[in-house]
């Protein structure tokens, strides 16, 4: 597999990495492209299949992993899959693109051993878990079992912060997207105003 740049964002579920991914690529100069993954969770709220998720069955999933379609797969969750199907990233790259991933820690390391020469891995990091537990209430798209069920996987992920290149801090989101847009565009090599 060779193309563009591999852009991952990684960080505890709430940590605001979604915001600061949709935030970038809306810059057309980073010329970036989101791998869309398959999961094997129920689509939630306005998510569209094909868009924000590839949404099949668990057996489905199970027949990728057998098959060798991913390039990493996380049980991100009990029962709940996550995987960035090879297939995907080809499309992008075939399309002279940067890829930009919205992964869990697991994945985005995972990913950046792959591929060192060509990733750059940002952990984003929350204020506190306890901040993250708030964010996680007001999103209200979980039960309470699965907003206990990220915080408790919150604290293992936090430890893997110093694995990544760069760690951001979203503690002011305005900043954060800044820091994000400045580092993304070193990175592909584009001059921005700030
Ligand atoms: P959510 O259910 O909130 O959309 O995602 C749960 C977690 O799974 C998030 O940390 C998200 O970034 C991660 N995730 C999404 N897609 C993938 C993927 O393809 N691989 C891995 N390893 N994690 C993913």
């Amino acid at each position: 597999m060779k193309g563009g740049k591999l852009i991952i964002f990684s960080a505890p579920s709430g940590s605001g990495k979604t915001t600061i991914v949709r935030h970038l690529l809306k810059q057309p100069e980073l010329n970036l492209a989101f791998s869309v993954s398959a999961t094997s969770r129920v689509s939630r709220g306005e998510e569209k299949h094909g868009e924000h998720y590839y949404f099949i069955k668990v057996s489905e999933f199970k027949q990728h992993i057998k098959n060798d379609d991913f390039l990493e797969w996380e049980e991100v969750y009990r029962d709940n899959f996550y995987g960035t199907l090879k297939s995907e990233v080809e499309r992008l790259w075939a399309e002279g693109k940067n890829v930009i991933f919205d992964i869990d820690v697991a994945g985005g390391l995972r990913i950046k051993k792959k591929f060192p020469e060509v990733t750059l891995a940002v952990f984003v990091k929350p204020p506190s878990i306890d901040e993250l537990k708030i964010r996680l209430k007001k999103r209200s798209t979980e039960s309470d079992d699965k907003i206990n069920m990220r915080i408790a996987k919150a604290s293992v992920e936090l430890a893997t912060a110093p694995q990544f290149d760069e760690i951001i801090k979203n503690y002011d989101l305005d900043i954060a997207l800044k820091e994000a847009h400045k580092l993304v565009a070193d990175y592909v090599g584009v001059d921005i105003k700030n």
